[in-house]
C-alpha cells in the first residue's frame, strides 16, 4: 500500500456504503452498453476491490473502462470462448470483453475441470482488464480448490523496467494464489511483480501523496518518489519488486500468460499493443488428487498456527497471513463505508455525466 505521507495537495475523503457504490457503478456500465447482469458483475468486482482495500482496482477504474469502451478497446456483452479443449487443459479467448465477466466464466470452467480431473490448467487470452486477481483465487478457494494465477498485459500495459534497466519493458504482471482454509477465510496471496501497482501511483497522485523510495524511476531512469514524474514526458517506469527476483517472476508471467496462451508477451509491436488486454494462466488443484483434503487442511492449519506464533518484532505488531489484511479491511469498510477521495469521486461523476448518468441524485 502507498506511503501515507501527506503533502499540500492532500484530498478530502467521504465514506460511501459499498452497496450504494455498486448500484451507482452498475448504472454507469449499463449506460456504456452492458446488459444488466454484466453491469452488475463489473460493478461488484470493482467495488469488492475497494472493500478489501485495493482502491487502485476499484471505483478509480470506472472512467478508464468507459474510455476503453468508447475507443473500441473493450467490447461489452462478450463471453469466454473455448478455443482448445483437452479436458484438464483449456484455452479460452476473451474476445476483448470485460475481464470481470470473461474471468468469471473462465474460472467457472476451471473449477468444473478441476473437479472432473483433479486439476486443471486454464489459459485465458484477450480478456479485458481482469481487475484484482486475488478475486479469482478467492472464488476457487471457496470451492475448496488451490489455485495459482500468472497474469500479463500485452502491449498497452508496458510500464515496468527490468532489473538493471531504466525504461518500460514489462507489464506489472500480478501473481495470485488461493488456498482454502475450511470454514476460515482462504489464504490469498495477490500482488503485482512490480514494486507498486500502477493504479497505486494514480491513487497517490490523486491524494497528493509521495511514493516510497525504490518504487519508480523518472523519465531519465533516475529514482524518484514523485508520482507526477511517472506520468511526465518522457514517462517514468515502475521498478520490479525485490530487484532481480521480481524481475525474473515478471518475465515468467509474460511467458506463461502471454506466450503460452497466444495472448502475446509484452511487445510494443504485438497485435494487441493498443488494447488493455490481460492474459492469465491458471493452475487449479483439488487437494484430494494428492495427499488428500483432510491431510492438506490439517497440515496447512499447523503451518499457519506455527507462522502466526512468531513473536512480533514491534510492540503491538502481529504476523499476518496472505489475505488477512484484506479480510480485516473488508470488515472495517463493510461497517464504516468505503473512503473515496475527492479526485476519484470527481472523475467518476464526470465519467457518469458523459453517459448522462447523474450519480449525485
Ligand atoms: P500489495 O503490495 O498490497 O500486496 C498484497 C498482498 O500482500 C496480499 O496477498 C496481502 O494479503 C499481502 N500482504 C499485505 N500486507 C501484508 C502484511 N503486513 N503481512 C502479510 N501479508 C501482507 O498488492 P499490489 O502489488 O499493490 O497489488 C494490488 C492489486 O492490484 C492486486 O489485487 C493485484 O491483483 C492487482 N493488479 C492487477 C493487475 C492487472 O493487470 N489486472 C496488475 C497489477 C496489479
Amino acid at each position: 500500500m502507498t506511503n501515507k505521507q501527506p503533502t499540500a495537495r492532500r484530498q478530502s475523503e467521504q465514506l460511501i456504503p459499498s452497496e450504494r457504490l455498486i448500484g451507482l457503478v452498475q448504472r454507469v456500465f449499463e449506460a456504456a452498453g452492458s446488459h444488466l447482469d454484466e453491469a452488475r458483475i463489473i460493478s461488484s468486482h470493482l467495488i469488492e476491490a475497494n472493500l478489501v482495500g485495493h482502491d487502485s482496482h476499484g471505483l478509480m477504474r470506472v472512467s478508464r473502462y468507459v474510455d476503453l469502451v468508447r475507443e473500441g478497446k473493450v467490447s461489452p456483452n462478450q463471453h469466454a470462448k473455448i478455443i482448445n479443449d483437452r479436458g484438464a487443459s483449456v484455452l479460452i479467448d476473451g474476445q476483448f470483453g470485460y475481464g470481470q465477466v470473461i474471468g468469471a466464466e473462465a474460472m467457472a470452467i476451471a473449477a468444473e475441470r478441476a473437479a472432473q480431473h483433479g486439476f486443471a490448467a486454464v489459459a485465458l487470452r484477450n480478456a479485458g482488464h481482469l481487475g484484482r486477481i486475488g478475486a479469482w483465487a478467492e472464488f476457487l478457494a471457496r470451492k475448496s480448490l488451490v489455485s495459482l494465477h500468472f497474469v500479463n498485459s500485452s502491449g498497452f500495459g508496458i510500464l515496468v523496467a527490468p532489473h538493471g534497466g531504466g525504461d518500460r519493458r514489462l507489464s506489472s504482471n500480478p501473481i495470485a494464489a488461493g488456498v482454502p482454509l475450511g470454514a476460515n477465510p482462504p489464504l490469498v496471496l495477490d500482488f503485482a511483480t512490480s514494486a507498486v501497482a500502477e493504479g497505486k501511483i494514480q491513487v497517490a497522485r490523486n491524494k497528493g501523496e509521495k511514493l516510497q523510495r525504490g518504487e519508480i524511476l523518472d523519465g531519465h531512469g533516475m529514482p524518484t518518489t514523485d508520482p507526477e514524474a511517472f506520468y511526465a514526458n518522457p514517462p517514468g517506469a515502475i521498478l520490479p519488486f525485490a530487484g532481480h527476483k521480481g524481475s525474473g517472476l515478471s518475465i515468467l508471467c509474460e511467458i506463461l500468460a502471454g506466450s503460452l496462451t497466444g495472448g502475446f508477451a509484452s511487445n510494443p509491436a504485438s497485435p494487441t499493443a493498443e488494447r488493455l488486454v490481460n492474459n492469465m494462466f491458471s493452475i487449479v488443484i483439488d487437494p484430494e488428487s494428492f495427499a488428500g483434503r483432510t491431510f492438506f487442511r490439517t497440515d496447512v492449519s499447523l503451518l499457519t498456527e506455527w507462522v502466526r506464533a512468531s513473536p512480533p518484532r514491534e510492540p503491538g505488531g502481529a504476523v499476518l497471513l496472505p489475505g488477512e489484511i484484506e479480510a480485516r479491511t473488508r470488515r472495517e469498510r463493510e461497517s464504516r463505508g468505503i473512503p473515496v477521495d475527492s479526485t476519484t469521486w470527481a472523475t467518476f461523476v464526470a465519467a457518469a455525466a458523459s453517459l448522462e448518468v447523474d450519480v449525485e441524485r
